[in-house]
């Protein structure tokens, strides 16, 4: 063995305990699973130290045991061995996560105020926003667009920045009623955002609601993309929202409102959950953010 594979085995045994089986020529060596083995000395654990890889044969799907070494390294090493693993861990899996791309707005995007109020198309997308209750006041606030050219002709965009004033999401809606697809929202992970946090007062009782359009009509509002609540928006509300959290879905999802509410309502969070029940069809939208004489009791 030349000097590397032998610094690398023996950080291997003081991490995992005595080796198993190990072929050297392979670079394959066992171990007992730090996650399922319990006492039963089954040496289940696999690692490739010439491919920089591992994997529990038992437990390797269900418990995620598996993946590069670095991985397995940083899970169950102490300091001095991540250290002296970067020295010999291959370029290609060290930062597993791809790089960020910059997410730009969609070619062709223009805000309302650069566009002569007499463009047809200007006046389309305008009269659209209109015949859905948003006006001037709205598409200042919230920076809204359209595109008139290229992929999102036709389109109304809502961007969303981050504290930073980054872009990090936006929602591109058609506003032809004919139109195929109604959304044509960007690849970036709408999990791993909060729509225009920047806009959030904390302090304040904070509205959850579906969709954009939703959010425009209670003050205050983030809308969470969907019927789910994020992990990162769990958090987040979780660390930073001092108000009441009034939940407040589409009609149809109810169920989803219920699941919610219980989701939230624990810890110092628990009591200021509320939640409204709207009519089946209808959402904060149709309604015009009056979702006063919608409030329900829960029984926890
Ligand atoms: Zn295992």
């Amino acid at each position: 063995m030349t000097d590397e594979r032998e610094i690398i085995v023996e950080m291997l045994c003081d991490i995992l305990g005595d080796e198993k089986l190990h072929y050297e020529n392979h670079g394959q060596i066992s171990f007992n699973c730090p996650v399922c083995d319990d006492g039963r000395n089954k040496g289940n654990l696999e690692i490739n130290y010439l491919q920089h890889v591992y994997k529990c044969w038992s437990c390797g799907d269900s418990e995620d045991t598996h993946g590069p070494l670095g991985k397995l390294i940083d899970l169950y090493g102490n300091k001095k061995h991540k250290k002296l693993y970067k020295l010999f861990q291959p370029e290609d899996t060290k930062n597993r996560e791809k790089p960020k791309q910059t997410l730009r707005l969609p070619e062709g995007f223009i805000l309302f105020k650069d566009s002569n109020p007499r463009y047809p198309v200007r006046q389309q997308a305008y009269n659209y926003l209109k015949s859905r209750g948003i006006g001037d006041d709205l598409i200042e606030k919230y920076g809204i667009g359209f595109c008139d050219k290229g992929s999102h002709i036709g389109r109304i965009v809502v961007p969303s920045y981050d504290l930073n004033g980054q872009l990090n999401y936006y929602i591109a809606r058609s506003w032809d009623p004919e139109s195929k697809s109604k959304y044509k929202n960007p690849k970036a992970e709408k999990d791993k955002i909060i729509f225009n946090e920047s806009l959030v007062e904390w302090k304040n009782d904070v509205y959850l609601v579906e969709g954009v359009f939703d959010g425009f009509f209670l003050p205050n509002s983030i809308p969470m993309l969907g019927k789910h609540l994020s992990e990162l928006l769990f958090n987040t509300l979780y660390e930073k929202c001092e108000g009441n959290i009034i939940i407040a879905l589409d009609g149809d999802a109810w169920e989803n409102a219920v699941k919610l509410y219980h989701e939230l309502n624990g810890g110092k969070l628990y009591g200021k959950i509320k939640i409204v029940k709207l009519p089946k069809d209808k959402d904060v939208c149709d309604l015009g953010g009056k979702i006063d004489d919608y409030y329900i009791q829960i029984k926890d």
